[in-house]
């Protein structure tokens, strides 16, 4: 009986009809406990609900067979994303770079070529605004990799343009303590970590001009200043007044002489000790007089300022090497430790918009505007700034955010999305709202775990008003970008020890509540998948049962495939994960209270009053003259409800739900893990 009620759910679920929003039919016998069953409303193809299709593009979708997922695989995969509802789609970074994930972007204006062309982003673009579905980019703004051009061309001298772009320090310890490093004032919590500072080489390469002043013979100087162009080898080899760099393995080449006391001589410089300059090219003892700093002294360089040689007859052991500015040169990255990414430097956060790295970042942000993105996911936004307890952040980004939507607004007639990501609990999260219009909700999902793996449902509600409240008092239009699991955390199903009924529990208690909330693939499916191991165990590959499946590696969780269905099966199973997902994306749209309403406490089911409905998380959902009841039994075993609300307009159901009218009252028993959505 059941299997023909949800075929015939399915079956009505499938019609699309032109139609406004909720409207359903009246259940009339309820003098017995009978199955809900849901009449939801015909959905008009309105995208109401503000969901986002979070995919990874590695993993999506492969069209060419490489392996990799890529741009026209998801092009060929947009009616699914459009079955679930969504309005949006945030992509994984595009750009090239060395890593799997694209986090260490090498060109922010490129397109990665194992995920396509220019040319195929744009058709990707086209037909997603086709179906009325928008176009996130993920923009990596803390950092570059370090194989980006900027960093390379920053790290091949001691001064070049491309150094602004970046954070260096010859000593990151005294820098931070002397307040020399305006994005640094504090780091770590001892004030400096120096597990986030990586080497560039002791001594970096690059073409520099040497500069002997020996007019006054008794002080000769010499000066150090970078660029230009190497000089040929001075073939000039008589000894008289000879002067000679010698530096690197071995390496004695002769100064060029100007004349008046002045020696010039500009070379391609590479080496670990440094420098001395001498009066002879002897390969053999005593190597004619050698000149460089004191023993005692630094014989460190500065850049275009003369330094005194010191030479010693008596001991040559009293001289010593000279090195070029900076010596040992460090490059900083907040997070993660790793030495592959470099952060980028804006300087004061007061002056950070006429930073290179700004303009840059900015300029490039306007050209993919320009191509049709529609938004951005910032990434890692809580490391731009390090100075506890200040607002950097939150005002870098409204800089950031104010000057990408001018540009978008003129073209669009809209406001840009800009989504942060501020990987914290909610009242870290909070004052981020003063810089940009959309946070993800890392917490919310963090307490529905918690709350369906105790059981406890009872709280759920009133936590998410207060924080949601928190947010509105930063920003009146406060976007809560809810959401279960991401790419950076274990799949929700193996959060909830790899159960079917609880994954699909939080899938609908997420699609539900207020907010506006992102799917990350696989979710739908009821991914598995744990960081233990590797991170890819949280990407797999989006498991379609056709040749679009990705193979780019071979870390992929073991369910999938076998306790995990495909796309094509679930497609096929009327009581899937999928197709919950897809029951709900339908009544998010169709339904203006779940779209855009407010969340307001039930009356009795709260933690004041609803004691013995522990298990129970429920709420109303209010837009206009629409109001739900929204029901969830996050308890393993089986509850009866006794409720005064009119139960005949159900909407939604996952699990067995019934029941029956008593009086004035109706009584509703849920089994286990079980939701149910009624009009009132
Ligand atoms: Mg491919």
């Amino acid at each position: 009986m059941r299997r023909k009620i949800i075929f015939f759910l399915a079956l009505t679920l499938t019609l699309f009809a032109t139609g406004s929003s909720c409207n359903p039919t009246v259940n009339p016998d309820m003098q017995e406990f009978k199955e809900v069953m849901a009449y939801p409303p015909q959905w008009d193809g309105t995208k109401r609900g503000d969901i986002t299709y979070q995919l990874l593009v590695y993993s999506f979708a492969d069209s060419d067979g490489d392996g990799w997922g890529d741009l026209r695989g998801i092009t060929e995969k947009l009616d699914y994303i459009q079955s679930l509802g969504a309005s949006a789609i945030w992509l994984s970074p595009i750009h090239p770079s060395a890593s799997y994930h694209g986090y260490d972007v090498e060109a922010y204006g490129a397109i990665n070529p194992r995920f396509g062309t220019m040319a195929d982003f744009k058709q990707l673009v086209s037909e997603a605004h086709k179906r009325n579905i928008r176009i996130y980019l993920d923009y990596v703004i803390n950092h570059s990799g370090v194989n980006h051009i900027w960093f390379k061309i920053a790290t091949s001298s001691m001064k070049n343009t491309y150094r602004d772009y970046y954070i260096f320090s010859n000593d990151p310890q005294k820098d931070i303590a002397t307040g020399k490093i305006p994005m640094i004032a504090t780091e770590g919590a001892g004030g400096y970590d120096s597990g986030q500072w990586f080497s560039t080489g002791t001594m970096p390469s690059g073409i520099y001009k040497f500069t002997l002043n020996w007019s006054n013979g008794n002080a000769p100087t010499v000066t150090i200043s970078s660029g230009g162009t190497p000089d040929k080898d001075n073939p000039d080899q008589s000894a008289e007044g000879a002067k000679y760099l010698y530096y690197g393995d071995g390496i004695c080449k002769k100064f060029y002489s100007k004349g008046n006391g002045i020696y010039e001589l500009t070379v391609d410089f590479n080496s670990g000790w440094g420098f001395l300059i001498r009066t002879s090219n002897s390969s053999s003892w005593p190597l004619g007089t050698k000149y460089g700093a004191k023993k005692g002294t630094s014989g460190q360089l500065s850049f275009d300022v003369p330094f005194t040689l010191y030479t010693d007859n008596s001991s040559n052991d009293n001289i010593l090497n000279l090195t070029l500015p900076g010596g040992n040169i460090y490059y900083y990255h907040s997070h993660f430790w790793t030495d592959w990414f470099a952060d980028l430097n804006y300087g004061p956060v007061a002056t950070a918009e006429f930073s290179l790295a700004f303009k840059e970042i900015v300029a490039i942000a306007q050209g993919w505007i320009d191509t049709g993105v529609d938004g951005f996911r910032l990434d890692a936004v809580k490391h731009i700034y390090h100075n506890e307890n200040s607002d950097e952040n939150p005002q870098f980004l409204k800089k950031f955010y104010d000057v990408v939507n001018t540009h978008f607004k003129a073209k669009n007639g809209r406001d840009i999305y800009m989504v942060g990501e501020v990987f914290s609990d909610w009242d870290k999260v909070a004052p981020y709202y003063k810089g940009l219009p959309a946070l993800f909700d890392f917490s919310f999902w963090w307490r529905m775990n918690a709350a369906i793996n105790q059981g406890q449902g009872l709280g759920f509600a009133d936590a998410t008003i207060t924080i949601h409240k928190a947010y509105s008092n930063q920003r009146s239009d406060f976007i809560a970008a809810t959401k279960l699991s991401n790419h950076d955390e274990n799949r929700t199903r193996s959060e909830l020890g790899g159960s079917l009924a609880k994954a699909k529990l939080a899938g609908a208690m997420l699609l539900s509540s207020q907010g506006s909330p992102y799917i990350y693939y696989g979710e739908e499916l009821g991914y598995t998948g744990t960081k233990t191991g590797g991170d890819e165990y949280v990407r797999t590959p989006m498991y379609w049962g056709d040749r679009y499946v990705t193979s780019y590696t071979d870390k992929i969780d073991p369910a999938v495939g076998s306790t995990v269905g495909s796309v094509v099966s679930q497609e096929a199973d009327a009581s899937s994960i999928l197709t919950m997902y897809r029951q709900l994306g339908r009544l998010r749209n169709s339904c203006p209270a779940l779209a855009t309403g407010k969340m307001e406490r039930h009356p009795v089911i709260n933690p004041q009053t609803g004691g013995i409905y522990s298990q129970v998380a429920a709420w109303y959902m209010i837009e206009g003259k629409q109001k739900l009841l929204v029901l969830h039994n996050l308890g393993q075993g089986e509850i009866t409800l006794s409720l005064s609300e009119s139960l005949t307009k159900p909407l939604f159901a996952n699990g067995l739900v019934q029941t029956k009218k008593v009086k004035e009252n109706f009584q509703l028993k849920m089994e286990g893990y079980s939701s149910v959505i009624f009009e009132l």
